[in-house]
């Protein structure tokens, strides 16, 4: 998603003496160059999203800046498998993981690891109230996921591993 933003107070400042009125200054689209007035919120020439900082013709229009990217940023956040959202309940917010960092740190673990694995340390993150560095780094504890793998593979109980057979048969199996 492309996002062109202005600064109406830079460009007063190179605009000084040139007399246009504040609300009037224009500037150019950050990747088509086209002309965006302060009342744009898509550029007329291809379609970015227009963003003005310091201009309460915009802020009038189209709301809080910082508002609206968040909106515009938002949905890229959210939680697209269900791991992720499960992950998100516990360590992001409204649904969305707080920052793109958060998001690219665990789209990396996600792709590397087990699904069944990374839900075994986030009950055990969840349980402890540990922080999302400590969850991160409990996924990537190469001998928790060792010990994991094991008990995943050699999960029966003692009771479930006695032999099915008698000594006798064995003795005779043997002869
Ligand atoms: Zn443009």
């Amino acid at each position: 998603m492309e996002i062109s933003q202005h600064n109406l107070d830079r460009i007063l400042f190179c605009m000084e003496g040139v007399g246009w009125k504040k609300h009037e200054l224009t500037d150019q689209c950050q990747y088509c160059q086209e002309t965006v007035s302060q009342r744009d919120n898509i550029c007329p020439g291809c379609s970015a999203h227009v963003i003005w900082l310091e201009s309460p013709t915009w802020k009038r229009l189209y709301g809080k800046p910082s508002e609206y990217l968040l909106v515009l940023t938002g949905d890229k956040l959210k939680g697209k498998t269900p791991l992720q959202v499960t992950v998100i309940s516990a360590y992001g917010s409204n649904g969305r993981f707080r920052t793109k960092t958060q998001q690219a740190e665990f789209l990396r673990v996600e792709k590397k690891y087990p699904d069944a694995f990374i839900k075994h340390v986030l009950e055990w993150a969840v349980n402890k109230r540990v922080p999302w560095r400590s969850f991160i780094g409990g996924i990537k504890n190469e001998s928790w996921l060792e010990r994991w793998t094991e008990e995943e593979i050699g999960g029966l109980s003692d009771e479930e591993q006695r032999p099915g057979i008698s000594s006798e048969e064995l003795s005779r199996m043997l002869s």
